[in-house]
């Protein structure tokens, strides 16, 4: 990555305008750029044609428009498309795009690699290195947006103006632990200059940071899904250690909160069914008593084993017996398809490269 050039990337609007302020220029010649950035994929200022040239010239000696870098791309025969994003020398993540009748969902990543180490998460595995930056997080979505424009020009069947109608924070990491990237990130997502993405079509996924849960309420709300994975704190403590610290009360209270600000009247809560460790029909029972608690819709997540893994996929059987006690209840439980597999790009299956600062890989070997 470049240093000495700023990098427009990761600007939103009102970083952006301050910055062609420093610089003397009007705030209407950045909502240009910016839009030139986002809503038609510039890479280079040569290309802004309504841009006075000596602005482009001064641009092109002190700016940059960078993204991660492309290492690998991968189509699976579902049409699922993965791309492993470099990062910097030592690391890369990964996003994947997800395309159906009516929409196109890009998984993105926030973190390379993840600190908190769910017992069923490949990512987890692979230890931590860093935070990503602003501009690697939109950088996701503006390189999908070009592939995808690339690969076919007459955007997406459904005939959205984007090919990406939906953002899912569900790749690497814990957004909520990176927030102060994430929220000029969403920001720009959100922004009708640049991607105009509905507030209900972005999703912020986390584990229970109950802190970072507040602060996204409070300064750019979103949709809200919540890892629970086990309706109870002793095996929730163990599958997603995290509980430890903010247990389900905790937890509950929080999405709660949530909702006063949330663009959508419910949390989703995923839930990834691991064969004789929380797939019974009791604990389908005790998730009804959560439902009680917190206006929720349940996602339920068959898993997908990776190398090194000591869980198993629920049989079929168990999934739909699991999800017919929530149905039953009244409530909306959906078992996801699982897409991408022959990629690895399926749930808790996001795996990158890693330096792992943490050394947990290194320790576990
Ligand atoms: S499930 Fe999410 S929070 Fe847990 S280790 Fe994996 S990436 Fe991190």
């Amino acid at each position: 990555m470049s240093t000495t050039k700023t990098n427009l990337l990761g600007l939103d609007s009102q970083a952006i305008t301050a910055h062609f302020a420093a610089m003397g220029e009007k705030p209407f010649r950045a909502r240009q750029v910016l839009a030139w950035i986002h809503q038609r994929g510039a890479q280079d200022f040569a290309t802004m044609t309504d841009i006075a040239k000596g602005l482009r010239q001064r641009l092109e000696e002190e700016a940059v428009i960078e993204a991660p870098r492309i290492v690998g791309d991968s189509v699976s025969q579902d049409g699922t498309r993965k791309w492993l994003l470099k990062v910097d020398g030592k690391n890369a993540v990964e996003a994947v795009f997800i395309p159906e009748p009516s929409r196109g969902t890009l998984c993105v990543s926030s973190q390379a690699g993840c600190t908190l180490d769910c017992a069923f998460c490949a990512t987890g595995k692979q230890g931590f290195n860093r935070n990503l930056t602003r501009a690697e997080i939109i950088g996701q979505l503006w390189l999908a947006e070009r592939l995808l424009t690339e690969a076919t020009p007459k955007r997406s069947p459904a005939g959205q103006a984007r090919h990406v109608s939906n953002v899912v924070f569900m790749g690497m990491g814990e957004p909520m632990l990176n927030l102060e990237e994430m929220i000029p990130a969403l920001r720009l997502m959100l922004d009708d200059r640049a991607y105009g993405l509905s507030r209900r079509r972005v999703t912020v996924s986390t584990s229970g940071v109950v802190p970072g849960m507040d602060r996204l309420a409070a300064e750019c709300p979103v949709a809200l899904a919540v890892s629970l994975h086990a309706a109870d704190d002793r095996l929730r403590d163990q599958l997603v250690p995290l509980n430890r610290k903010y247990p389900l009360k905790q937890l509950l209270a929080a999405c709660n909160r949530y909702l006063e600000r949330a663009p959508r009247d419910f949390i989703t809560f995923e839930y990834v069914l691991l064969e004789g460790v929380n797939d019974s029909e009791a604990q389908a029972k005790a998730l009804c008593g959560i439902a009680k608690q917190v206006p929720c819709k349940f996602n339920l997540i068959p898993f997908n084993p990776f190398r090194g893994t000591e869980f198993r996929r629920s049989s079929p059987d168990a999934q739909r017996r699991f999800a017919e006690v929530l149905q039953h209840a009244g409530l909306i439980a959906t078992t996801r398809r699982t897409r991408g597999e022959a990629i690895d790009a399926a749930c808790g299956q996001l795996a990158g490269r890693i330096a792992d600062r943490t050394r947990r890989a290194e320790l576990r070997a």
